[in-house]
């Protein structure tokens, strides 16, 4: 089964996401549990969490079929010690919100080295930064988003993220999300049916399809091998439809919440619309 769905707001409330995600047509969705451009946010009330699971059972949601997303200021591979402890401490709180709400996995960007340390004492970083998450929660896998490598960025090649999962104790615990966009941007070939099959046979090989927990899917306004994240909607991008068309009749990208991000929300219903129709 394909789950598609986008990463809709979750404005007066997480409990509001569901039905936002039911309004599109949407048979997944990802969401922020907290304002994602703040390091702090509101602990999660009894009504809000009961709410939360409500609609999710009423329009159908499950745990497999969510992706909660990290705010954009954690940086778990941080060179600092002030900006460390501050990204490991939200981190937690981003972990202990998707326990809370029964949720099964966060998915988050691994980090950026900021040209203050090297790649490697980097990935170290992180890897020690999910392990300390980890010990505190229950339940949650940490879900590794591949980056578009703009800037410092890690996490733009599949050998990066071995690394980081290579460093993780608790393996049960780890996963990997695709984005398509960042994919392209970060070098590799997607776009083409040949460049599909080896980048996704590789993929397989250095991480494993049994870690993919999830996939945003965006067309990108950037080159192949540009380095620079500028996602698109399905079909006006550098990557045109076909890539999207052949996720969709892959059975390797079955039961897992697969995410647009595209820009424009209002094209959200026409986009799902579009991917399952596909498959008729
Ligand atoms: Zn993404
Ligand atoms: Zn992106």
């Amino acid at each position: 089964m394909k789950y598609i769905g986008a990463h809709v707001s979750a404005s007066g409330g997480v409990e509001n996401a569901p039905l936002n995600a039911h309004n599109i047509g949407a048979r997944a969705f990802g969401l922020f549990t907290k304002n994602q451009k703040r390091w702090t946010g509101k602990p999660l009330d009894e009504k809000t969490i009961r709410a939360f699971k409500e609609n999710c059972e009423k329009y159908d949601f499950q745990p497999f079929q969510i992706l909660p997303h990290d705010s954009y200021l954690i940086n778990l591979g941080h060179p600092e010690k002030e900006g460390l402890e501050k990204s490991r401490a939200a981190f937690l709180d981003e972990m202990q919100r998707c326990e809370q709400l029964g949720l099964d996995r966060l998915n988050f960007h691994p980090g950026s080295h900021l040209n203050k340390t090297d790649e490697e004492t980097c990935l170290k970083t992180i890897a020690e930064s999910v392990n300390m998450a980890l010990d505190k929660t229950r339940g949650v896998t940490a879900v590794i988003e591949n980056t578009a490598g703009q800037g410092t960025n890690l996490g733009y090649t599949f050998e990066q993220i071995r690394f980081i999962m290579d460093h993780i104790e608790d393996m049960d615990r780890v996963g990997v999300c695709i984005d398509t966009a960042h994919a392209y941007s970060a070098g590799y070939e997607i776009k083409s049916a040949e460049g599909f099959e080896n980048t996704f046979s590789l993929f397989d090989e250095v991480i494993g399809f049994r870690f993919l927990r999830g996939m945003h899917i965006n067309d990108s306004k950037k080159a192949h091998g540009s380095r620079v994240d500028r996602h698109d909607q399905i079909g006006d991008g550098t990557l045109g439809s076909e890539l999207f068309i052949r996720i969709m009749k892959d059975p390797r990208f079955d039961n897992i919440p697969i995410i647009l991000e595209t820009p424009d929300e209002n094209k959200w219903a026409e986009e799902i619309a579009f991917l399952y129709a596909s498959l008729e």
